[in-house]
């Protein structure tokens, strides 16, 4: 693999997060959904995205069924149709892209800078993903946590997703993610980082060449006209 720099900042590769990054975070409205599917007591969404985030990791990790994770969020084993209605609204909270970063990211795109995503996300989430038009387009891998067995910031997710980049020296490689602990770990095995919050600027400093500027030119008129 080449070591041209291909944009002026000097990447080679861009490893990326998916939620907060590309995906967009879920709305209130959607917790609230989310919540009522499950049949905790209204008025109560703090408890229950604190049951939603406790086993949240080790089903990100893979290490979890989609019915031994929704067994520990609600105390009990929820019905075979119960847990599909769950799974599906848990889904279609992490589905939704932010438009203004795929522009930014399909404007960065060019032959020769593999752009790899790395992202913790449980089994049916990945497979969703790996579905979308933008998955395919865009990225040249996606690696998700379920299916390498280990979640971020665990250094060997790192090194996963390096080597899908094929790029050898880290410090040519940008990893941009939401969680400054994400951030953290890879700084640590010596990727350049950008930790991500929410302003897409940010990216366009690190991916797009600045448009070149156009030069002013006086009107070519013939000596001694006016007009
Ligand atoms: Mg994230």
């Amino acid at each position: 693999m080449t070591s041209t720099s291909l944009t002026l900042t000097g990447v080679d590769a861009v490893i990326a997060d998916y939620n907060g990054v590309v995906g967009l975070q879920p709305t209130n409205a959607m917790w609230t959904r989310l919540a009522d599917i499950a049949e905790w007591p209204s008025g109560q969404l703090d408890s229950f995205q604190d049951a939603f985030w406790a086993p949240r990791n080790e089903y990100d990790a893979g290490e979890l069924s989609d019915l031994a994770y929704w067994a520990k969020v609600l105390g009990h084993h929820p019905s075979p149709r119960w847990l599909r209605t769950l799974r599906a609204a848990d889904t279609a909270m992490w589905i939704r892209t932010d438009n203004r970063v795929l522009d930014i990211l399909h404007r960065a795109r060019q032959p020769g800078l593999p752009m790899v995503l790395l992202s913790n996300a449980p089994h049916f989430l990945s497979d969703v993903l790996d579905a979308t038009d933008w998955r395919r387009e865009l990225m040249t891998d996606a690696l998700y946590s379920a299916r390498l067995g280990l979640c971020k910031p665990d250094p060997a997710a790192y090194k996963h997703a390096l080597a899908a980049t094929g790029i050898d020296d880290p410090e040519r490689v940008l990893f941009i993610d939401d969680r400054e602990d994400n951030c953290q770990a890879a700084a640590e095995l010596g990727l350049r980082t950008l930790h991500y919050t929410g302003q897409p600027a940010q990216l366009e400093a690190q991916l797009l060449r600045p448009r070149p500027a156009v030069a002013f030119r006086a009107p070519a008129y013939p000596r001694g006209t006016s007009r």
